[in-house]
């Protein structure tokens, strides 16, 4: 069933489910350059944990096109602090979304995943094949059991229906429109934030959580939407399909290029009392690849425009939530 489409977004209206988000706001920004019509609708107008409401909307709106891009993300102290949330949450507006973009027969869906829903040891770089072939990281596994359910439902249904649902795993994002929470935020956000305050407070040391040593692969937001754009035009399978950018290195390492990016010049600590998660999570792109998707921009580069970004909202991300 893997295949390689040519769908033409030209003239198609696509749903941009999670448009507030990281993700969802790049991919409105990357759909602004297609010529196509982007619907997006607010959170009080549309709740998408409601079955009968989204259905509603999806029915009136009649998009030919869904981008699944809402969920409840955060980074491994929210996702160890509210399984209940990152589990039932996730699981609710999924089952609405791809079962109501089933029953208004949309063209495609393309659903987001995680690189979280790999096994903990899996062989790296992590190709698709290695799902569900171990057990999850523990600090993660609440989301990461939704983001499964929810690529198993796109699976189900082009199995049973022949529906052109699509599932795209990205690996660690960064970039414009982080939730940067200093609790509740994934590191490259949680790191611009401290960082930054550091310098303003003039600190000597600002500390970092767990080893340093964990590997991450980071890919800037804008890239993915660029992406997912291109899967939505040339990939049809019921395989997940990586993106990654091949670009790895150590925590110790990532935060001493954010220091570097927002001019902090203190000293790094790393507080090991904090979890590590998982010990290396590089994922296997070379199906996108082989594809002709690539990855575009630098680590420096995205992290200094995520840094700009940053700057431009700091009273709004100053007005933290208590949980996000
Ligand atoms: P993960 O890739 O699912 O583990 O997501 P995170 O982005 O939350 O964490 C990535 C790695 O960065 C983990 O090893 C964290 O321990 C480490 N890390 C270092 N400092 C921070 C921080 O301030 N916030 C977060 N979220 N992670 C941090």
């Amino acid at each position: 069933m893997t295949g390689v489409s040519n769908y033409d977004l030209a003239g198609k209206r696509v749903f941009v489910a999670g448009h507030r988000g990281m993700v969802g706001s790049a991919l409105v920004r990357r759909l602004a350059s297609e010529n196509c019509t982007v619907l997006i609708a607010d959170r009080r107008e549309l709740d998408l944990t409601k079955e009968e409401p989204t259905l509603r909307w999806l029915e009136a709106n009649r998009p030919e096109v869904v981008v699944h891009a809402a969920a409840k993300v955060g980074g491994i102290a929210a996702n160890n602090n509210f399984p209940v949330e990152f589990l039932c949450d996730n699981l609710e507006v999924e089952l609405n979304v791809i079962r109501a973009s089933h029953t208004i027969g949309v063209q495609r869906l393309l659903f987001l995943g995680s690189s979280c829903i790999y096994p903990k040891y899996a062989k790296q770089p992590i190709a698709e094949s290695e799902l569900l072939t171990g057990p999850l990281e523990p600090t993660n596994e609440w989301y990461a059991i939704a983001k499964i359910a929810g690529l198993k439902m796109c699976q189900a249904y082009r199995r049973q229906y022949g529906d052109d649902f699509i599932s795209v795993m990205p690996t660690n994002l960064y970039g414009r429109g982080d939730n940067y929470h200093p609790d509740h935020s994934h590191v490259p956000a949680a790191l611009i934030r401290r960082f930054h305050e550091a310098k303003l407070a003039k600190a000597p040391t600002v500390t970092v959580w767990g080893t340093g040593t964990p590997l991450r692969e980071f890919l800037n937001v804008d890239d993915f939407a660029d992406a997912c754009i291109f899967l939505l035009k040339n990939y049809s399978s019921d395989l997940p399909i990586n993106v990654g950018s091949g670009n790895e290195l150590t925590i110790a390492d990532f935060a001493a290029a954010v220091a570097e990016v927002v001019g902090y010049e203190g000293k790094l600590l790393f507080d090991t009392s904090k979890p590590d998660g998982t010990p290396r999570k590089l994922l296997d792109s070379s199906r996108i690849r082989a594809l002709g998707w690539r990855a575009n921009t630098s680590l420096r580069s995205g992290l200094a425009s995520a840094y700009e970004d940053f700057l431009k909202g700091y009273g709004r991300h100053l007005e933290v939530p208590a949980a996000s």
